[in-house]
């Protein structure tokens, strides 16, 4: 099956309901037995269910489908993205290890990272990972993984997975990618050798701005303890919230599709546009698009404050990836936690704002912007 193929045909027939052509909601705490013997059947594996912390077939169906996109043998959903990667890392990591992570994270996981993987005494240190030589001599005898993202947040920068799971497999090293920006319509990390492939479903994979959660994928040995990690942190995703995942990540391929093609539309637009210093879309990500997101930094003399008040019908919202247009300001939102001399040797300015493209007609998009520039510059106008 091809990929948009694939995307609606999960979960396949073996688990069809007779009557319901969707899977039902198994909105339960667990599961019940028509005897005790009936019960042992869950501990010799005949029945796959017994408790939701545990597992359910909502969140299974959810881990299957994105594990299926990704081409990785074994999915797990968790409550967010962010124990999705905290699930992925202590599959892998215990007290002593040390882990190398790309100094350009997204803020939540930058947060975790430095403090509470800390405290439970995982070391992580922040490198260039496009400067190969950092990372070889960063690389310490107790170090277990490189950690990055497929595209990375708010600049955009396309990471080199290919060259990143080279470096990894010298040194016997687990590679993770958080694949949230791109997600498998645009990349697919375990295909050029990553072991373990996290997402916040929140965003792309969920679609709709109804959800939080997350996903995990990799080997069968890797998930199985990514997924007693979730049951035993109980940091499991709800049956509800699954499926509203699973009903959102059905229709990834087409979203993406459009959403590409309006960012690639406004990126093009923009660039010309009197008012913006530089416009941060990628070239070249994947054979399927560029990404959905497009990050703008204005020229010093534009008031930003007064630009976000002039968007109209486009939202201020502290996230991406929703079917609708919005913006947001990286340095206040998902970069608020660094330090801002890691900002700013980022290039993560007061100036830059960040756009997730929808799936509106791209001319309403790209005037709502050129009109609130024009604005902007000229309040008299
Ligand atoms: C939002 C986000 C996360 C965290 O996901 P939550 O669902 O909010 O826990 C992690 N990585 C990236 C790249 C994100 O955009």
């Amino acid at each position: 099956m091809h990929f948009y193929t694939k995307n609606v045909h999960f979960p396949n027939k073996e688990n069809a309901h007779e009557v319901s052509k969707t899977k039902p909601i198994y909105q339960t705490s667990a599961f019940s037995f028509t005897d005790f013997d009936d019960m042992e059947n869950y501990f010799d594996g005949d029945k796959a269910y017994l408790y939701t912390r545990m597992g359910n077939p909502n969140s299974d169906d959810l881990g299957k489908g994105v594990a299926e996109l990704e081409g990785a043998e074994m999915g797990v959903a968790s409550a967010a993205g962010l124990s999705a990667i905290l699930a992925g890392v202590l599959a892998v990591a215990k007290t002593g290890d040390h882990i190398l992570a790309t100094q350009d994270l997204y803020g939540g996981t930058w947060s975790m990272f430095s403090n509470d993987l800390k405290d439970f005494g995982i070391e992580v240190s922040f490198i260039d990972m496009e400067d190969r030589g950092a990372i070889e001599s960063a690389i310490k005898e107790n170090t277990v993984m490189l950690y990055s993202e497929s595209i990375t947040n708010p600049l955009l920068r396309v990471e080199d997975i290919e060259g990143l799971a080279k470096i990894a497999s010298a040194n016997k090293l687990y590679l993770m990618i958080d694949n949230t920006f791109a997600t498998p319509y645009l990349i697919r990390p375990h295909e050029v050798g990553a072991d373990i492939v996290a997402h916040s479903a929140t965003k792309y994979i969920g679609g709709h701005s109804d959800v939080t959660a997350g996903v995990v994928s990799g080997s069968k040995e890797l998930m199985t303890k990514a997924k007693g990690k979730v049951s035993m942190l109980g940091s499991n995703i709800g049956p509800f919230d699954a499926w509203l995942s699973v009903r959102g990540l059905k229709t990834l391929s087409v979203r993406m599709a459009k959403q590409c093609e309006n960012a690639e539309a406004l990126a093009k637009a923009l660039n010309s546009q009197p008012g913006i210093a530089k416009v941060y879309y990628p070239k070249a990500a994947s054979q399927t698009g560029n990404g959905a997101v497009v990050t703008i930094e204005l020229e010093e003399d534009v008031d930003i404050m007064e630009f976000s008040k002039n968007l109209g019908w486009i939202k201020v919202v502290p996230t991406l990836a929703g079917l609708e247009t919005s913006v947001t300001y990286p340095v206040a939102t998902s970069h608020r936690p660094l330090p801002e001399e890691t900002r700013e040797k980022l290039g993560v300015t007061k100036q830059m704002i960040r756009i997730s493209v929808g799936i509106e007609d791209e001319r309403d998009i790209i005037d709502t912007f050129s009109e609130a520039l024009v604005r902007t510059k000229a309040p008299s106008l």
